[in-house]
């Protein structure tokens, strides 16, 4: 089989506001074959940065574009062309774009390979350990502890196990921030799990105060609480802790989350949209595993984020939780047709072949950019 052709396809809708959510831009990737499979990947980064790293021409040693090195190639050999996609990129890429623009190629491969062989991207992985996956939902706090009681009760509501609040107000002030996670306690519940995100906001000694002002009610890890290059605060904090220190959804390639794993955060969380794809996530969690910590999706953009999210997590031992987006879009909610579904606090994982999606031909008319 041979790749025939690779098609960025940027997706946008028409008010792409200034906050943190990834569902309002994306790009998607599709691997054409020679044997009439397509394979379905998807970029969660600059969409417009990581198109020009596909559609970039052939240049000198190691900095051509992506479709230039793919066209032509094996696709079932996904690890040896996603190394090949790496060194041919190395003068621009290693980390920042090009590494981002890599993983919808690889999620895509994978897809491919899936569907060659007749199987699901899970069992090609390493196999099933479960059918459905636990879902976390994440909201930013309210504006009042008040609000976030209410979201926190909305959440319980809609039978999640587990939920993550984050940034808003949070981290300026430590009576209240302790007010907004008791808030938050208390609209979940005391049998759901809470995690908080405090998105870079304090040096390490700042940091190891608040998880201990927190510790009592109950946290089930506490977010890139220090910048996400404060590498030896990391370590500092990760040391004295009495929560689990989570971060990584910023960090790319197998070496990043070796470093982190050797600085002692507790749970990693790459985004397998951004990080080099499903073949840098199952070098993750084999780290992971190996040194008695967990591997937890950042996934906040589509349904084929989600759905490789999913196809990951049911493939690894301790692997029972993935990040659910709830927001409205309709990049999240109908450009995967089957989007799979929040059942009882869990979502299943596809069993087709491949990934098991089918993309809306609608919804990428709709909100295709045309360049
Ligand atoms: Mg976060």
């Amino acid at each position: 089989m041979k790749i025939t052709a690779v098609e960025p396809i940027h997706l946008r809708v028409p008010n792409v506001e200034a906050i943190p959510d990834g569902t309002l831009d994306v790009l998607v990737v599709l691997i054409h074959t020679d044997a009439g499979i397509t394979g379905i990947g998807e970029v969660t980064s600059q969409s417009y940065v990581c198109k020009a790293c596909f559609d970039a021409p052939r240049s000198a040693a190691r900095r051509h574009g992506l479709t230039s090195i793919l066209v032509g190639e094996d696709p079932l050999d996904v690890e040896g062309l996603w190394e090949k996609m790496y060194y041919e990129t190395n003068r621009y890429g290693r980390r920042g774009a090009a590494i981002h623009a890599i993983s919808g190629a690889d999620i895509a491969l994978w897809d491919i390979k899936g569907k060659a062989e007749g199987k699901p991207v899970y069992e090609l992985l390493g196999g099933a350990h479960r059918q459905d996956v636990r879902a976390y939902a994440s909201v930013l706090f309210g504006d009042t502890p008040e609000d976030t009681a209410k979201l926190a009760k909305e959440f319980a509501d809609l039978g999640l196990t587990a939920a993550k609040f984050g940034w808003g107000p949070f981290g300026q002030d430590p009576d209240v921030d302790f007010a907004h996670v008791q808030a938050a306690r208390e609209g979940l519940g005391d049998e759901r799990d809470l995690m908080v995100d405090a998105g870079h906001a304090w040096e390490w000694e700042v940091a190891l105060e608040r998880a201990k002002l927190l510790e009592p009610l109950g946290i089930g890890w506490l977010e890139e609480p220090v910048g996400q290059d404060d590498r030896r605060g990391y370590a500092e904090l990760c040391k004295r802790s009495p929560v689990p220190i989570a971060g990584g959804e910023g960090d790319v390639t197998h070496w990043d989350f070796e470093d982190l794993i050797e600085r002692g955060v507790h749970v990693v969380q790459p985004d397998v949209a951004f990080c080099g794809g499903l073949t840098v996530c199952r070098r993750v969690s084999q780290m992971t595993q190996a040194h008695g910590r967990r591997a937890v999706p950042h996934c906040f953009s589509t349904g084929i984020n989600l759905t490789a999210s999913l196809h990951w997590m049911a493939s690894v031992p301790n692997g029972d939780l993935v990040e659910y987006c709830l927001r409205p879009s309709p990049l999240m909610r109908k450009l995967v047709k089957n989007l799979p579904p929040l059942v009882d606090g869990r979502v299943p994982v596809p069993d087709g072949t491949g990934l098991g999606i089918e993309l809306d031909e609608e919804i990428i008319r709709e909100f295709r950019v045309n360049y």
